[in-house]
């Protein structure tokens, strides 16, 4: 077993202001309980109090797939102060949960592991790509996982194997917090996956507003359709309420266009579901999550 690389516990201040910041669509409108624990024990005693309080334990890895409203009776934990390592056995990886994608594609790169160049580019973190099971280039994150790790309400770890967890569309059954994930990489040359990375980051760079505020796809494509193709064919493209937009490079990526409210944006969201459904009888189900009560 090889220890490859480490990383610096952060020490945030952890405010409103902060969440909207980290926000990848810089929009929320209110916290109740924010932290980020340093270790996993602080991890632990953050979940009993979240417990005792009886609210929602809501894990937060890179926050590019949620839409924070009022998260005033949520109790929000950010994977991001937890300690940061990996583990090399073989073609295998061992990672925490809160290894960025681009840093862990990187770095794996250095000793000739590869695979996950598909998912380049995505603002994301492991955790919240394994709950998503994100996907890009027709690959998913399932087809790399092989165990995950985590941790109960009641503080107990425990490993899923990959056949243990139902993986779908977008979902994973995971209701806990991802603690870490044994991945299975692809041995290739640094060069062939540096390419392999630039060649996707320019094709996201060509095809989707990347310099604004946004959370990727809002809706999932319904089977055999494109979500994108049919709001574009309603005219919606670059429609604005407020100032929550309908982009113009990718009519399922909506942008902030500048101190956008939760309101601009769940409006907008729900026209765009309405306008599509009275025009093509076709219910767009969202890809995002939306954190708000
Ligand atoms: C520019 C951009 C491009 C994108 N491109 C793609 C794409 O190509 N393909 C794609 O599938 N998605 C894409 N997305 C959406 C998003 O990146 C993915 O859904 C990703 O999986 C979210 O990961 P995250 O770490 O940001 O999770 P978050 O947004 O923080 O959380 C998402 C969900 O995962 C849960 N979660 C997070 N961490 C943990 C954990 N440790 N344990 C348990 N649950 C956890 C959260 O509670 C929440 O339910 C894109 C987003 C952006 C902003």
């Amino acid at each position: 077993m090889k220890k490859i690389f480490d990383s610096s516990a952060l020490n945030i201040n952890l405010s409103i202001g902060y969440l909207k910041r980290y926000s990848h669509m810089q929009i929320c409108e209110n916290v109740g309980y924010l932290v980020a624990p340093k270790s996993v024990v602080d991890l632990v005693e953050n979940i009993r109090l979240a417990t005792d309080l009886k609210l929602p334990i809501i894990p937060i890895g890179g926050a590019s797939n949620i839409l924070f409203g009022n998260c005033q009776n949520q109790f929000l934990i950010l994977d991001q102060a937890l300690p940061r390592t990996v583990e090399n056995h073989d073609t295998r990886l061992i990672v925490s949960s809160n290894w960025n994608i681009n840093a862990l594609i990187l770095n794996a790169a250095k000793i000739g592991l590869g695979g996950l160049e598909c998912l380049a580019g995505i603002p994301a973190h492991i955790g919240g790509l394994i709950k998503m099971n994100a996907g890009s280039f027709g690959k998913e994150m399932a087809t790399f996982v092989k165990k995950v790790k985590c941790i109960t309400k009641k503080g107990e770890e425990y490993w899923l194997t990959h056949s243990e967890i139902n993986w779908g569309y977008r979902h994973s059954s995971i209701e806990d917090f991802i603690l870490a994930a044994e991945l299975q990489m692809v041995p290739m040359s640094q060069n062939e996956i540096l390419t392999k990375v630039r060649e996707n980051i320019d094709w996201r760079r060509t095809r989707q507003p990347l310099t604004m505020p946004n959370l990727g796809c809002i809706f999932k494509n319904p089977p055999n359709l494109s979500a994108g193709k049919l709001i574009d064919d309603c005219g919606l493209k670059e429609m604005s309420i407020g100032n929550a937009k309908i982009s113009k490079e990718h009519a399922n990526i909506f942008i902030n266009t500048g101190n956008a409210t939760f309101k601009d944006m769940f409006t907008l969201i729900h026209h765009t579901q309405n306008t599509v459904k009275d025009r093509f009888g076709v219910n767009l189900d969202l890809e995002i999550e939306v954190i708000h009560s």
